[in-house]
C-alpha cells in the first residue's frame, strides 16, 4: 500500500469512528441535533465576533446543562439561554464547560480582547467627594453592601439578550475604563459611560426590566437600577428626577428620570452603568453606533 492510500485508509477510519460518535451524540435527547452543544458570542453587534474585556456575550445550550466559566457555576435560563461578561481587566483566556442533562460534555477556549484605557484627570471637585469623612464612609459602605446584594440578583427576565437603545441624547464626557485621577489623588477607574445633557433632559431606560432600586445614594445620587435578566442590570446615576419606582416593570425606552449633577458630579450628566453579576461592563459597544 502507498502512502497515500494509508492515509486514505486512515482517513476512513477516523470518518467511521466520528460516525459512530455522531450516533452516539444522537441518541441524547438534549443535543442541538448532534452538533456542538454551546453557541456563544459576543452582544455587542459591531464586535466582528471578538470577545473583549468590558463586554457581555451572550449564550445558549440545550435546556438543563449545567455552564461553568472558568471553573465556576453560570446560571442557565430555563430555556437554556445564558449571559456572561469579562470584566475591564479580564484574563486574555477564559474557558467555558458545558455538561447537557444527558451527561455530554464540552469545554470552548475563548480569547478575550485586551483594550488600552484612558486617564481622566478631573479637578474642582468637592473634597467630601474624593476623600468623605468617617460618617460619610459608614454611609458609602451601607450602600456599597446593599448594592452589592443587589448584583447577586440573577433572574429570569429574557431581556438581556433584545439589545439595548441609547438611554440619553448627548456628548460621550467619559468613557469605559479610564485611570481616574480626582483632584490629583489616583481613584478606582471609571466604570460607566458618562453622557453629559442639560439638566431635566429625559433618560430612558436601556432595555425592558424591572426596576431594582430608585434611591439617593452618596456617590451616585439619585440612582436606578434596572434588571434585565441574568445577571444583567444598567444603572443610571446622578438623575435630577426619578420618574420610576422599586418594582416596576419598564419597556425598552420608557422614561425613567431626568439628566442631573446628584452625587459626585461636576455637571449635569448620565452616568450610565451595566453590570453582569458583580462584574462591570463597558455600555457602549452594546448600543447602536453614533
Ligand atoms: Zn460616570
Amino acid at each position: 500500500m502507498n502512502a497515500t492510500a494509508t492515509r486514505r485508509a486512515l482517513l476512513g477510519l477516523t470518518s467511521t469512528l466520528l460516525a459512530a460518535c455522531a450516533t452516539e451524540q444522537q441518541g441524547g435527547a438534549a443535543t442541538l441535533e448532534g452538533g456542538p452543544l454551546l453557541r456563544i458570542e459576543p452582544a455587542a453587534p459591531a464586535a466582528g465576533g471578538r470577545f473583549a474585556q468590558g463586554g457581555l456575550a451572550l449564550g445558549r445550550v440545550p435546556a438543563g446543562s449545567k455552564v461553568t466559566l472558568d471553573g465556576k457555576p453560570v446560571r442557565v435560563g430555563p430555556d437554556g439561554r445564558f449571559a456572561l461578561g469579562f470584566g475591564r481587566d479580564a484574563e486574555a483566556d477564559a474557558r467555558l464547560g458545558v455538561t447537557a442533562p444527558n451527561g455530554r460534555t464540552e469545554v470552548r477556549a475563548l480569547s478575550v480582547l485586551k483594550r488600552e484605557w484612558d486617564v481622566q484627570r478631573i479637578s474642582g471637585l468637592p473634597q467630601s467627594m474624593v476623600s468623605p469623612n468617617a460618617q460619610q464612609m459608614a454611609r458609602i459602605q451601607r450602600e456599597r453592601t446593599r448594592i452589592a446584594a443587589i448584583r447577586r440578583i440573577d433572574s429570569d427576565l429574557p431581556h438581556f439578550s433584545e439589545g439595548f437603545v441609547w438611554p440619553a441624547q448627548g456628548r460621550i464626557s467619559g468613557v469605559f475604563g479610564s485611570q481616574r485621577i480626582l483632584n490629583g489623588e489616583a481613584r478606582a477607574p471609571h466604570l460607566g459611560l458618562d453622557i453629559a445633557a442639560p439638566t431635566g433632559a429625559p433618560v430612558r431606560a436601556m432595555g425592558a426590566g424591572q426596576v431594582l432600586l430608585a434611591e439617593d445614594l452618596y456617590f451616585t445620587g439619585n440612582t436606578v437600577l434596572v434588571d434585565h435578566g441574568r445577571g444583567v442590570v444598567s444603572l443610571y446615576a446622578h438623575l435630577s428626577r426619578m420618574d420610576v419606582r422599586e418594582g416596576e416593570v419598564l419597556q425598552q425606552g420608557q422614561a425613567l428620570g431626568a439628566i442631573g449633577a446628584t452625587g459626585r458630579a461636576t455637571g449635569p450628566h448620565l452616568h450610565l452603568g451595566l453590570h453582569w453579576l458583580s462584574t462591570a461592563l463597558d455600555p457602549q459597544p452594546l448600543l447602536p453606533p453614533l
